[in-house]
């Protein structure tokens, strides 16, 4: 591997790129100004000059946050994160509509009033349940596809006085690809053609087999008009998370996932943050995939500022030097330095592979022509 260049080498020893240049010419190598050097000539020349070289990879910081385990004592149960997915038409918007109005926490007057992404929902008896506030298989694979899992249960939507579709198929596929169990939602069951039995026979043929065909998904017949059977589909989500443990550590320094990211002519840029571990505080040094920031301020779904933002909790954040991307993984360091270290590692990676892509594409060219 090779690491920095030349004209980085010179800067950090604090001479001229052109000594740096001469001294490897002396040790019989030939160099420009922004060649790259490895390891043993970088020791080599720092040498020449005196210096001693402690190579660093600044993602170690990261994974030794990583690598800390948790005493199962500290580790509580956290809401589950919710996505759902389905045909278009079937129904998903209305689903999440209907429980976004009709399921807000008490105490919330003005109910969910920002859009930070996703929200939090209560049951009946008070226990809470995360949506994220896009249904769509966009989203969750531009995630996966970054390594972020969002996702603990997958709603799939299919109406009953329709038949389960392409985008019904591919749902489950990327369900099953992600390992995220599925809870089958029978939409529009309120509608004079509902077949609820035709579409678990259908979903049958998938691999979706719901339990009174003796299979393990759960399913829920549900009307997003009416509300029928909707608290019994927030029951099952619940008795699924209950299966995974889900639990997570509130005392240890935060991660999450940036859900979206914009700027806003106000605030300037601001992402929709899910966290995932953790308790993210105002004040905090974080990074998130290439930006890094220091958490300037908070807001939840109510439009209230928070100070704090536990797991499973959705928050609006302010304070990146950069637009981050749907999936960047965000996570909290110790001081903004290190966080900034490995934001410009990861730009330099992500600048030199763009770079060889468009030489590729160069040579692409060249040859197109010849
Ligand atoms: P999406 O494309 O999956 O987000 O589907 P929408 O939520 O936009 O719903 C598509 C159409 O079906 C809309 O006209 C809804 O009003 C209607 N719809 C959704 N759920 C129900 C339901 O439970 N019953 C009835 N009768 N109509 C519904
Ligand atoms: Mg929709």
């Amino acid at each position: 591997t090779e690491f920095i260049t030349v004209s980085d080498l010179a800067d950090l020893m604090g001479v001229k790129a052109n000594e740096v240049i001469t001294t490897c010419m002396n040790l019989g190598m030939m160099v420009s100004i922004n060649q790259r050097l490895d390891a043993s000539t970088i020791e080599l020349v720092a040498e020449e000059f005196g210096y001693e070289v402690e190579f660093v990879d600044a993602e170690e910081a990261i994974e030794e946050i990583q690598l800390e385990e948790d005493d199962p004592e500290d580790l509580e149960p956290r809401a589950p994160i919710i996505t759902v997915m389905g045909h278009v038409d079937h129904g998903k918007t209305s689903l999440l509509d209907y429980i976004r109005k009709s399921h807000v926490a008490e105490g919330e007057a003005g109910g969910i009033t920002q859009h930070v992404g996703a929200y939090e929902v209560q049951t009946d008896d008070d226990r809470p349940i995360t949506f994220l506030d896009t249904p769509g298989h966009e989203a969750f694979t531009a995630m996966r596809s970054r390594g972020a899992k969002a996702t603990d249960i997958v709603i799939l939507v299919v109406a009953a006085d329709d038949a389960v579709m392409p985008q019904t198929i591919e749902a489950i596929n990327h369900a099953k690809a992600g390992g995220v169990p599925i809870i089958v939602a029978i939409n529009k069951m309120d509608k004079p053609g509902a077949d609820p039995d035709k579409i678990k026979q259908q979903l049958a043929e998938y691999d979706v087999i719901v339990e009174e065909y003796g299979g393990t998904n759960q399913a829920a017949e549900v009307s997003a008009m009416t509300g029928d059977g909707i608290p019994e589909l927030l029951d099952k989500v619940l008795i699924e998370a209950e299966l995974m443990e889900l639990k997570a550590n509130p005392d240890r320094t935060a991660d999450g996932v940036v859900l979206e990211a914009r700027v806003d002519k106000g605030k300037g840029i601001v992402a929709n943050i899910l966290v995932q571990n953790g308790t993210l505080e105002v004040g905090d040094a974080f990074v998130a995939g290439p930006c890094f920031g220091r958490v300037r301020a908070m807001e939840n779904e109510h439009g209230n500022r928070v100070e704090s933002a536990g797991p499973s909790v959705p928050v609006q954040l302010t304070g990146f030097d950069d637009i981050p991307q749907a999936g960047d993984k965000l996570v909290v360091l110790e001081d903004e330095k290190k966080a900034k270290d490995i934001a410009n590692q990861r730009q330099q990676i992500r600048r030199e592979q763009e770079l060889r892509k468009s030489k590729h594409l160069t040579l692409d060219d060249l040859s197109r022509r010849l």
